[in-house]
C-alpha cells in the first residue's frame, strides 16, 4: 500500500460538503495518480453522484456550460491550482462511432462505471480522504510504473484515438512505460489519429515536447507508429545519412538536438526548432556521401515548419517565431568573417528580441552534432558583438545640445573646433550625468571657448578611455579577448 499523504483543505471540504448533503464524493482521476506519486496535481478533479442540478444548490459559487455533467466550482484558495475545482457527475459513454465522441453520455449512480470509462489504470482511481478506490489495480501499475489500458485496449483506442497519444504523453511524462499488450494495440490503431480534432493532437504534442525528456516522447510516437499522423515529415530523415561535417543521420540529430534544447530547458519554440530545423535535408540532398550537400535547406525548412504547425493549429506566433529561428540557423559566425555591420544586419533579419533563442538553437544544433563544445568562442565573439551594437553606443548624440547650437552660440562657422567642443562636454557628462541640461552646457560651451585646441583634445581622452571601458565590460562578459 502507497502510504496517503493529505488532501488539500480546500478539496477536503468541497468533499466534506458533498457528503454532509448526502452524496458520495472523491476525488479522480489525474489528480489521484499525481497524489499517490507524491506530485503536486495540476488540478484536482472531483466526482459524485449529485447530479449538477443539486451540486450547483450546494455550491452557489459553480457554474455550469458544459452537457457532461461538469460543474465548476469557485474556491477561496492562494493556489491557482486550487481556484477552481471540477465536480463531475458520475457518468458513462456510450458507444463512440466516430473514434473520438461518445455517440451518448449518460449518468450513473456508480463509481466503478465512472472509473472504468477512463483511459489508463493509474488514471482510473478515486480517494476520499481515508483510502485509495481501485477497481482496476492502478496502485500497481503505479509501484511498476506502467500505462496499461482499462479493460480491453484494442477497444478502448477504438472508442477515442487521443488515449494512444495521450499513453505516449503520460509515458514521457511520468517516465512510465506502456504495457506490451496497450503498447501493440496503438500500434495497430495509430492510423485512427486521423479522426481526432488537431487541437487536441496539439494540447498532447506540447505537453510532450515541454516535458525534461521530449525526445524519448518523439522516439516513442515513431515506434507507436503515431509520428506518421502527426509529424510525418521527420521520418523522412530516418537512415538518411549527411557528409563529412556530420556523425549522425538526418533524423538522429535531429532527435539529439531536440534533446539538448530540453535538456537546457529552452523554450518552446527553441525545442521546435531543434527538432524541424533539417526538416528540409532529405528533399535538399545532393549528392551522395561525404561531399553530399544541402543547399538551401534552411528556407525550405522554414516553410515545411510552418507548414506542419499551421496543420496542428499552432498559434501565429510561434508558427513565425519558429520558421524563423529555421530560417535563419544558419547564420554565419566566424570571429573573422563577422564584421559589425554584418551583425547588425543578422539583428535586423531575425529581430533583436529573437537573437538570444537563435544563438540557443545554434547551441542545441551544436551539442545535437556531437561537437566538444556548445559554446565555443567564435559564438561567444557573436554574443558579444551582438551585445555592442545593440547598447546605445557611447556619442556627442547624448547630449541635449547640437553642433548647430554650438555654432550659433559662440557665432563660428563650421570646424574641428565644433567637434572638440562636443566631445569635451560629453567627457564632462559622463564622469556627472546631471549635467546633462541645455542651461548648463550653455554656459560651458562659452568657458570651453576659451581654451586652446591643444586643451580641448586632452579632454576628448577620456571619452576614448570611457569607450574603451565599456567595451572591455561586455568583452569580460562574454569571455573573450
Ligand atoms: P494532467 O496531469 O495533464 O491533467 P490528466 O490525466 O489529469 O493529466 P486530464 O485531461 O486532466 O488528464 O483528464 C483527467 C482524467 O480524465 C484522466 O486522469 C482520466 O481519468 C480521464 N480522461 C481524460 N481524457 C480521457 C480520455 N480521452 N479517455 C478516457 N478518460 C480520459
Ligand atoms: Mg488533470
Amino acid at each position: 500500500m502507497i502510504k496517503i499523504m493529505t488532501i488539500p483543505k480546500e478539496v477536503q471540504s468541497v468533499l466534506e460538503k458533498l457528503k454532509k448533503s448526502g452524496f458520495d464524493a472523491y476525488a479522480v482521476g489525474g489528480c489521484v495518480r499525481d497524489f499517490l506519486l507524491r506530485k503536486e496535481p495540476k488540478d484536482w478533479d472531483i466526482c459524485t453522484n449529485a447530479k449538477p442540478e443539486q451540486i450547483k444548490k450546494i455550491f452557489p459559487k459553480s457554474f455550469y456550460e458544459n452537457k457532461f455533467g461538469t460543474v465548476t466550482v469557485q474556491v477561496k484558495s492562494k493556489k491557482p491550482s486550487l481556484k477552481e475545482i471540477q465536480i463531475t457527475t458520475y457518468r458513462i459513454d456510450e458507444k463512440y462511432t466516430d473514434k473520438r465522441h461518445p455517440d451518448k453520455v449518460s449518468f450513473t449512480g456508480n463509481l466503478k462505471d465512472d472509473l472504468a470509462r477512463r483511459d489508463f489504470t493509474i488514471n482510473a482511481m478515486a480517494l476520499d480522504s481515508k483510502e485509495a478506490i481501485d477497481y482496476f489495480n492502478g496502485q500497481d501499475d503505479l509501484e511498476k510504473r506502467i500505462i496499461r489500458a482499462v479493460g480491453s485496449p484494442d477497444e478502448r483506442f477504438n472508442e477515442d484515438a487521443l488515449r494512444m497519444l495521450r499513453a505516449v504523453r503520460l509515458a514521457v511524462e511520468l517516465d512510465f512505460k506502456i504495457e506490451p499488450e496497450t503498447f501493440k494495440a496503438v500500434q495497430k490503431n495509430a492510423g485512427w489519429l486521423k479522426a481526432i480534432a488537431k487541437e487536441r493532437i496539439r494540447d498532447e504534442l506540447i505537453k510532450i515536447i515541454m516535458s525534461e525528456e521530449p525526445e524519448q516522447g518523439v522516439e516513442l510516437l515513431r515506434e507507436t507508429n503515431l509520428l506518421k499522423y502527426v509529424i510525418p515529415e521527420l521520418e523522412k530523415g530516418v537512415g538518411v545519412s549527411q557528409n563529412r561535417h556530420h556523425i549522425y543521420t538526418i533524423y538522429q540529430h535531429s532527435i539529439l538536438s531536440f534533446k539538448y534544447a530540453a535538456q537546457r530547458k529552452y523554450n518552446l519554440e527553441v525545442r521546435l526548432a531543434a527538432l524541424f530545423h533539417d526538416i528540409a535535408k532529405p528533399q535538399t540532398k545532393m549528392g551522395e556521401g561525404p561531399e553530399s550537400t544541402f543547399y538551401n535547406h534552411d528556407q525550405l525548412g522554414a516553410r515545411f515548419s510552418a507548414a506542419i504547425l499551421e496543420r496542428l493549429k499552432f498559434p501565429k506566433k510561434t508558427i513565425e517565431k519558429v520558421a524563423n529561428l529555421v530560417r535563419n540557423h544558419m547564420f554565419v559566425y566566424g570571429v573573422d568573417e563577422v564584421t559589425e555591420a554584418a551583425v547588425r544586419r543578422l539583428l535586423r533579419r531575425v529581430g533583436p528580441e529573437n537573437i538570444d533563442d537563435l544563438i540557443n538553437l545554434r547551441v542545441a544544433d551544436r551539442l545535437g552534432s556531437g561537437v566538444p563544445k556548445a559554446v565555443p568562442y567564435k559564438l561567444r565573439h557573436l554574443q558579444y558583438v551582438i551585445e555592442k551594437v545593440s547598447k546605445d553606443p557611447i556619442s556627442v548624440k547624448m547630449l541635449k545640445i547640437n553642433g548647430d547650437e554650438v555654432m550659433e552660440i559662440l557665432n563660428i562657422p563650421p570646424s574641428p573646433k565644433v567637434g572638440f567642443i562636443l566631445s569635451a562636454l560629453l567627457s564632462e557628462v559622463l564622469d556627472e550625468p546631471e549635467k546633462n541640461t541645455k542651461e548648463y552646457l550653455k554656459k560651458r560651451i562659452k568657458e570651453l571657448n576659451k581654451l586652446s585646441d591643444k586643451e580641448l583634445k586632452e579632454k576628448n581622452k577620456k571619452v576614448k578611455e570611457k569607450k574603451e571601458e565599456v567595451d572591455l565590460e561586455i568583452k569580460q562578459k562574454h569571455w573573450v579577448k
